[in-house]
C-alpha cells in the first residue's frame, strides 16, 4: 500500500511521492535499463531491523558494475538513505526499492549519454503470495518460458529487464491458475520461479539449484543454505532435472518478497502429501525466530534503525 503523503528518497533529496516523477524519455522507459533491490525492514521486540541491508546494497553495487552504472554514493551513503528513507515515512516494517537506472539524455541504445538516477521508496507490503500461502502453501507450474541463458542477459544482476521474463512466467502461471511460475533454465534445468529461488527436499537432503542454472543470487536463499547446515541438515548445490519436482517430498521457494514460502503441487501434482512439510516448517521456524528476535542474531543479518 502506498503513502501518497509518504517521501521518496531521490537522487540524495527527500521528495514528496507525488513529485517523484521521471520524463517520459528517460533511457529506462524505452530500454529497461535499470538495477535495484528489495529489502524488507521487520519490527520485533528490539525495534525495526532491515534484514541484511549490507549484502543487498553490495548485491546492488554489483548489479550497477554489470552494466556499466556508476552510482555517485558510497554503498555506507545507500546504507543510510535506506534507514533514512525508512524513518522519514514512519515505517516501523516496510518493504524497501532502491532503484538505480538511466534518466533522460540520448535515446540511442547506447546508455552512457544519460544520467544515473538513485531511488529509493519504502512502503508496507505484506507476505507476497500472501499469509495463507506461508502455511499452506502454493500451486505452481513449470513455464514454458525458460529463464535467460548466461550469455544474453546476467542473471548475477538484478536488473529491470530481467523481469520482462519474469512477467512472461507470471502472467502464463496465472492464466493456467498457478500461483507461481518456475523457470528451466537454457539446459532444461531447475532455475528458479519468477521472483523466488527453488529448494527441494529429497530423502532428507535439501537442494537448490547452483548459480549455473541461471539464477539470481538470493538472500534468502544464501540464509536459508546457512541455517540449515547449522542443524546439521545436508544441503546441496546441485544442477537437477525437471521431474525432481514430482518426485521431491517437499519444495519450498524463499525470496524478500516472498520470505519461506512452501509449494503444495507442481503441474497439479502433489508434492509429498500436498502441504507443508516437516523440514520447511523448521525451516521457516528458524528464519522467522531471527525476524522476530526470538533468538540470537548470530551472524549479524539484522540492522537496527535505532
Ligand atoms: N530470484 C528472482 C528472480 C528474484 O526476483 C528474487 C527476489 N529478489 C529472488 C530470486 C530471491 O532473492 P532474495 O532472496 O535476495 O530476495
Amino acid at each position: 500500500a502506498w503513502d501518497k503523503n509518504g517521501k521518496i528518497w531521490f537522487n540524495g533529496e527527500q521528495v514528496g511521492w507525488k513529485n517523484a516523477n521521471i520524463h517520459v524519455l528517460s533511457h529506462v522507459v524505452h530500454y529497461g535499463s535499470s538495477v535495484f533491490e528489495g529489502i524488507r525492514c521487520y519490527h520485533n521486540k528490539q525495534g525495526s531491523a532491515v534484514f541484511r541491508l549490507e549484502e543487498h546494497v553490495e548485491r546492488l553495487f554489483d548489479s550497477a558494475r554489470i552494466y556499466r552504472m556508476e552510482i555517485p554514493y558510497t554503498p555506507a551513503e545507500i546504507s543510510q538513505a535506506i534507514r533514512e528513507t525508512i524513518k522519514t515515512n514512519g515505517l516501523k516494517e516496510c518493504y524497501i526499492r532502491p532503484v538505480v537506472f538511466r534518466g533522460q539524455g540520448e535515446l540511442g541504445v547506447n546508455p552512457l549519454n544519460s544520467p544515473l538516477e538513485v531511488v529509493i521508496a519504502a512502503w508496507k507490503w505484506g507476505s507476497y503470495l500472501g499469509q495463507e500461502a506461508l502455511e499452506v502453501g502454493v500451486d505452481v507450474g513449470v513455464s514454458t518460458w525458460r529463464r535467460m541463458a548466461p550469455d544474453t542477459l546476467p542473471n548475477m544482476a538484478k536488473a529491470g529487464a530481467n523481469y520482462m521474463n519474469s512477467q512472461l512466467v507470471k502472467m502464463e502461471a496465472l492464466e493456467n491458475g498457478y500461483d507461481e511460475g518456475i523457470l528451466l533454465d537454457y539446459q532444461g534445468m531447475i532455475s528458479e520461479g519468477s521472483g523466488e529461488n527453488i529448494f527441494l527436499i529429497k530423502d532428507e537432503v535439501i537442494y537448490t539449484p547452483p548459480l549455473a542454472s541461471s539464477l539470481l543470487k538470493g538472500i534468502t536463499r544464501d540464509s536459508v543454505i546457512i541455517l540449515a547446515r547449522e542443524m546439521d541438515l545436508e544441503v546441496r548445490e546441485e544442477q537437477m532435472p525437471r521431474e525432481m519436482l514430482y518426485v521431491a517430498d517437499e519444495i519450498f521457494l524463499t525470496g524478500t518478497a516472498a520470505e519461506v514460502t512452501p509449494i503444495r503441487s507442481v503441474d497439479r501434482i502433489n508434492v509429498g502429501s500436498g502441504g507443508r512439510g516437516p523440514v520447511t516448517e523448521k525451516l521457516q521456524q528458524a528464519f522467522f525466530q531471527i525476524l522476530r528476535a526470538e533468538v540470537d542474531d548470530r551472524w549479524g543479518w539484522l540492522t537496527y534503525l535505532e
